[in-house]
């Protein structure tokens, strides 16, 4: 008998309806824990080579873990992958909420879809019966509308769903997966990849809760995590002001990209920080299945031209940035009120936000006029304009909603003029919020990322230099990490850093773990209580190490997938913007990275991975992590 796990992978042919569950061996489900690690397991053997990310012949995969559904706090996780409409190379998502452990009580593990229906369907998997049913009702609603109407006409309030919103179906690349109305896999398009098969939503509902090897060892993990959070700063500050508790610190140490990244510190901080949104806006903290952290914020605006409804959640630290600094903005109930119309069309509020940033600059520079706007004054610190721009973006429509729906590398490429000068993207994903010239081993991650510039991916710089407290060095020394660097480096030990680390998070991606809760350092729990928690619902006996295989076992199988698509070194790059120095006020004013910097880290990046010099997993490389079948798709 499997311990957390169903062992039924659901495999959706769109394009016949037909619905086939395979029962793999446990090897599997502990070789790989689920995730993107065995999503893109499937989607290599699967997605033939040169797919159209938006044709039939895509593969998209949502796969939750082994742990998820147990217990205990930050399991309820769900991956979503397939080739990338903004990249062309892995498209990966992670979102969190009760959709991903009602699909474990649901009786499934993962689900496989392939192909394009004929006509909109939404997949319906209810106590392990799984079925198609009509969709063409559903199209064009928005998110609340979809769960209303579903939760309404299935007669049971418990549904959990999972869908794209009508900026996919608008044609959006940046569309998201979106649950709960305001819980994103927000990322790499997967929302529009969704919709390019003409499946609305997966709908899911069950009540087997699949067997705990150690009950016992989980309810005493799970007995520290209030005391964990309470006497730990950092998880009581993002519980108590959700993530947009960062807002001030990165601020202060020049961190907030301001005016399209340009400076580092915002004179408008205040204005959109978690602590004033807590005073203000905030009606509650909401939380995902079983966890005891509550980071999620709703909010209400009840008064003024724009409402803003509970039902649509709160803004993260990020849409508040992206919205807020990237944008010039210091309106919170503006970027509230944006969040929710990302969160009503299943929109990245992070490619959104940053898109319209990239336009601001463009637009003040003279690299695009007013007729290329649609006649709108498009400049920084104007929350109308951002406001119109957001607006134009989620219909797909007029001059500058064309355009910049299909993110700021595409749209830098119709514009020209220029405008590739005021990009920062990584292989199509805009940039995050947390800048690389402060945190330098971010930008080395932004450039190799096999799926883009990501602030999820690896453990940020603060908590590997000088000074950092024992309770994180003690953490990191289970991943091979004891000596702190100087602030603002990137040595060859901050590359071991990036690396190590983002081996640890590549397995909370495929374990399907949050990344609050579980990490190498400042989080709720460690390595080793990672291990332990993973241990006592399957009985396993894995260690840290074993973790980090399988981590890098996620990685490489990425970056197979890339190089079969003609991925190599030259993808691994940033964009120019990086490489000047930032203006404005702040400790970071004046900081750029180097290309000599960047370059020589890749080196040392590659080499630790065991790739080739053009970025490759070599055979060798793929044997050593125990997946030698994942050669056969290395490109000649
Ligand atoms: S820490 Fe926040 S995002 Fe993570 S599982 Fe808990 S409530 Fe969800």
């Amino acid at each position: 008998m499997p311990y957390g796990y169903n062992g039924n992978i659901l495999h959706v042919d769109l394009t016949n309806g037909k619905l086939e569950v395979e029962n793999p061996p446990e090897a599997f489900y502990r070789k790989y824990m689920g995730g993107s690690a065995m999503g893109v397991y499937y989607i290599l053997r699967e997605m033939p080579r040169g797919a159209d990310p938006l044709g039939p012949d895509n593969v998209l995969t949502l796969f939750v873990g082994v742990t998820t559904g147990a217990a205990i706090s930050g399991q309820s996780r769900v991956n979503a992958n397939a080739k990338s409409p903004l990249s062309g190379g892995i498209g990966d998502a992670q979102g969190g909420g009760f959709f991903p452990a009602e699909l474990k009580f649901a009786g499934f593990d993962g689900i496989v879809i392939k192909g394009k229906s004929p006509k909109p369907v939404y997949l319906f998997i209810n106590e392990g019966r799984p079925e198609l049913r009509d969709a063409s009702h559903l199209m064009g609603k928005v998110t609340g509308e979809v769960d209303a109407i579903l939760k309404e006409e299935l007669g049971d309030k418990k549904i959990e769903i999972l869908q794209h919103g009508p900026g996919a179906e608008n044609g959006v690349l940046f569309s998201s997966l979106v649950s709960m109305s305001n819980r994103h896999a927000g990322r790499t398009g997967m929302g529009a990849v969704m919709a390019s098969k003409n499946l609305k939503a997966v709908v899911v509902r069950g009540t087997k809760k699949p067997a705990i090897y150690d009950s016992k060892a989980l309810a005493a993990l799970n007995r520290t995590g209030p005391a964990g959070v309470k006497n730990n700063p950092d998880m009581d500050g993002l519980a108590t002001h959700g993530t947009a508790v960062v807002s001030l610190f990165n601020n202060s140490i020049g961190c907030l990209p301001t005016r399209n990244y340009s400076e580092g510190q915002f004179e408008g901080a205040e204005g959109i920080s978690g602590e004033l949104m807590s005073e203000t806006i905030l009606k509650e903290r909401d939380t995902c299945y079983a966890c005891v952290v509550r980071c999620k914020r709703v909010v209400e605006v009840t008064e003024g031209p724009r409402k803003v409804e509970p039902t649509y959640g709160g803004p993260e630290y990020e849409t508040l940035s992206t919205f807020g600094s990237y944008c010039g903005v210091d309106d919170l109930k503006a970027v509230a009120y944006a969040n929710q119309v990302c969160n009503q069309y299943g929109i990245d509020t992070i490619a959104c936000g940053a898109t319209i940033a990239f336009a601001m600059e463009c637009y003040e520079n003279g690299v695009i006029t007013k007729e290329q706007t649609g006649g709108l004054e498009l400049k920084f610190g104007d929350a109308e304009a951002m406001l119109a721009a957001l607006d134009a973006i989620v219909h797909n429509q007029g001059p500058l909603g064309k355009v910049l729906s299909q993110g700021s590398e595409k749209a830098a490429a119709i514009w020209g003029n220029g405008a590739d000068e005021f990009l920062i993207t990584s292989k199509g994903g805009e940039a995050p919020a947390h800048m690389p010239q402060a945190k330098r081993s971010l930008g080395l991650i932004y450039a190799v990322n096999p799926f883009g510039a990501d602030h999820q991916s690896s453990e940020h710089d603060p908590y590997y230099e000088e000074g950092v407290p024992d309770f994180n060095l003690d953490r990191l020394k289970l991943i091979g990490l004891s000596q702190p660097q100087p602030a603002y480096s990137l040595t060859p030990e901050k590359v071991k850093f990036a690396y190590n680390s983002q081996l640890f998070f590549s397995l909370c991606d495929s374990a399907e773990l949050c990344q609050f809760v579980y990490g190498p350092a400042w989080t709720l729990y460690g390595p080793k209580e990672t291990a332990e928690m993973i241990n006592a619902v399957t009985g396993w006996g894995v260690t840290v190490d074993e973790l980090q295989e399988i981590g890098a076992r996620r990685l490489n199988l990425f970056r197979v997938f890339n190089a079969r698509e003609g991925f190599g070194r030259a993808d691994d790059k940033l964009p120019k913007k990086f490489f000047k120095a930032l203006k404005g006020t702040g400790p970071t004013s004046g900081f750029a990275l180097t290309q000599d910097e960047l370059d020589t880290a890749i080196d040392e990046y590659y080499r630790l991975a065991g790739w080739t010099d053009n970025g490759v997993p070599t055979p060798a490389t793929l044997k050593q992590h125990d997946i030698e079948w994942a050669a056969e798709y290395l490109p000649g």
